[in-house]
């Protein structure tokens, strides 16, 4: 059996840059494991492509939740990444941190270490900020920001002055001193390619002789010695094998794999694992609970005026976009489809802080399958949409595993709208969509609204629909939540699992509280934080052992 310092299992967002920082030091040896393959990929470099790794199962998960009552009943697609860099190789790119105030929420809720004052160095040890360095931006760190103000729709400059008229503000940086308002998305980009933290991160180190990448290499469950982790078990190539850690495992396999893997291996709720005929190693009531997602409508429109669907969905407008980025790397190929959108305040008199995410997308498009249309092509007509979401819902949801066999998917129950605070917001979302679409230049250049379509005349209506077509933005976290209690969460400040030795949880599952936007860039803060916790375990660890000899 093969050993090793440390053993990370999932290349995603998180896992691969753990790899690199953890493989710094040559005498430290790190075995990598990645279920999925790689990234190399036409459709995952070029940032449109995440229309097509939407629902391709070469690279994705492609999961889908139980159904939701509050959804009346749809089970909702979870499209999760599965190749070297995870869910960050196929998302849509934006470059968000999230509200200052969110993280310090994590250090009030029993996290030293995690407020906003501690955490902004370690997003700005992540950024390559391509406009340079400042108090709140980084330069020179691995993952390439891309501001694409100069690049984006001409329409995008109707949504800022729509918002206006609402008396919403304007910034020119979602993740400035001012970042109330609506502005452009940056994105993780670099030379109008994808950057994510397998090109950021892993690729420029795989060469190292001490770090092992095993692709397609599926960790189905932890061994454990008593109350101590010491390996792996994983599925490769149709054999399983196992390895061994003579310092840490330290899972990264996202949101809904992480706590699924702690409950293969005995770690859960013992009623829950009993059930299943699992014998408990510990009972961890924590693990898989505390689910948070954002859940989003979208409204959409047909144009008058020309938007991107006519510089995407003709075959000569395909033909000349592509050749662009072919040519210079540039034009709609080289960004991602929501373009615009921004963190405001509106309708709810008393609120301390941004509640509700826009996204302005100067397309229309479905992201259902149709037969005959391939996901995410653009509409034959001109159309665009608006998209909104509630920044910190309070519904919280599970992962559970529902047989002892990792190869089949946990149950994923959201929980939507469970909380009369979400039900408020999720009206406000849709209501400030009809808003924005009512306040000019917007109105003006809105031929039809066709979802969710002038039948949804009242809020009981706008509710209807949000229920009946509401969906997630793909940000579930919080399921190995971080807390000083293991009753209510699973690891500790430090990101150790209560009551494991040898073994931490380091990406979205420990989020104590969803961040007000994206997840990408709080997860790599997350695991930038999280390696540099492991390097210093391990100094201490050296330097005990030191003196144990020297006395
Ligand atoms: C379609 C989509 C669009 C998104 N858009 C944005 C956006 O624009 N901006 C943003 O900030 N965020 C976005 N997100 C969210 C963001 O990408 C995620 O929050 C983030 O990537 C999660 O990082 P992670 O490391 O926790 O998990 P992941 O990146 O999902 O990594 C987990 C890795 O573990 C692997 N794995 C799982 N189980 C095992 C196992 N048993 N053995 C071995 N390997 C395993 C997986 O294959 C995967 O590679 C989007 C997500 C999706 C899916």
């Amino acid at each position: 059996m093969d050993a090793w310092d440390t053993i990370i299992v999932g290349a995603g967002s998180a896992g691969c840059v753990l790899a690199h920082r953890l493989s710094a030091d040559p005498s430290h040896r790190v075995l990598l494991l990645e279920a999925g393959g790689t990234d190399r990929r036409f459709w995952v470099r070029v940032p449109i492509g995440y229309a097509r790794t939407f629902r391709d199962p070469a690279v994705n998960w492609m999961l889908q939740t139980e159904p939701e009552p509050a959804l009346g009943g749809r089970s909702s697609y979870w499209p999760r990444g599965r190749l070297l860099g995870g869910s960050g190789s196929i998302n849509a790119m934006a470059y968000v941190r999230g509200q200052p105030a969110d993280f310090d929420g994590w250090a009030q809720q029993g996290n030293p270490g995690w407020s906003w004052h501690d955490v902004l160095p370690f997003f700005l040890a992540a950024e390559d900020n391509a406009a340079g360095a400042s108090a709140l931006h980084g330069a020179g760190g691995p993952m390439r920001v891309t501001d694409i103000a100069d690049l984006v729709h001409p329409l995008c400059d109707s949504f800022f002055a729509a918002a206006s008229a609402l008396g919403l503000g304007r910034t020119n940086d979602l993740n400035g001193a001012q970042g109330e308002g609506v502005g452009i998305y940056p994105i993780h980009t670099r030379g109008g390619l994808r950057e994510s933290t397998a090109t950021a991160y892993l690729r420029p180190v795989r060469h190292r002789p001490n770090l092992t990448v095993h692709t397609h290499a599926q960790a189905t469950r932890l061994l454990l010695q008593g109350r101590r982790a010491t390996g792996v078990a994983y599925l490769q190539d149709g054999t399983l094998r196992e390895a061994q850690a003579r310092c840490a495992v330290v899972l990264c396999a996202g949101a809904i794999h992480s706590p699924q893997l702690l409950q293969l291996s005995g770690i859960g709720d013992a009623g829950h694992l009993q059930a299943l005929g699992i014998p408990p190693v510990l009972h961890a009531p924590a693990v898989g609970e505390g689910l948070q997602d954002h859940l989003h409508i979208t409204h959409v429109y047909r144009a008058r005026v020309p938007t991107l669907n006519d510089a995407l969905h003709p075959w000569h407008a395909k033909l000349r976009a592509g050749l662009r980025y072919l040519l210079r790397r540039t034009g709609p190929l080289s960004m991602s489809v929501n373009q615009a959108g921004g963190f405001v305040r509106w309708g709810a008199p008393g609120a301390d802080r941004p509640h509700i995410q826009l996204y302005f997308n100067p397309a229309s498009y479905t992201t259902q399958p149709a037969e005959g249309r391939r996901m995410m092509n653009t509409d034959p007509f001109p159309g665009f949409s608006l998209s909104a979401h509630a920044c910190r819902p309070t519904s919280r949801g599970r992962i559970r595993i529902t047989r002892p066999d990792p190869r089949v998917a946990p149950a994923i129950t959201p929980n939507y709208l469970a909380t009369a605070y979400d039900q408020t917001q999720a009206l406000l979302c849709a209501r400030l969509l009809r808003a924005l679409a009512a306040a000019e230049p917007l109105r003006g250049l809105i031929a039809e609204e066709l979802l969710p379509g002038g039948q949804a005349a009242d809020d009981a209506a706008l509710m209807a629909d949000f229920r009946a077509r509401a969906d997630t933005i793909f940000h579930p976290v919080g399921t190995c939540a971080m807390g000083p209690d293991p009753q209510c969460s699973v690891v500790d400040a430090r990101l150790r699992v209560h009551g494991v030795d040898g073994l931490r949880v380091i990406d979205a599952s420990v989020f104590p509280a969803i961040p007000s936007g994206n997840t990408q860039a709080p997860v790599v803060m997350v695991a930038e934080k999280g390696a540099r916790m492991l390097l210093e375990d391990a100094a201490q660890a050296a330097a005990a052992s030191t003196s144990t000899r020297q006395s």
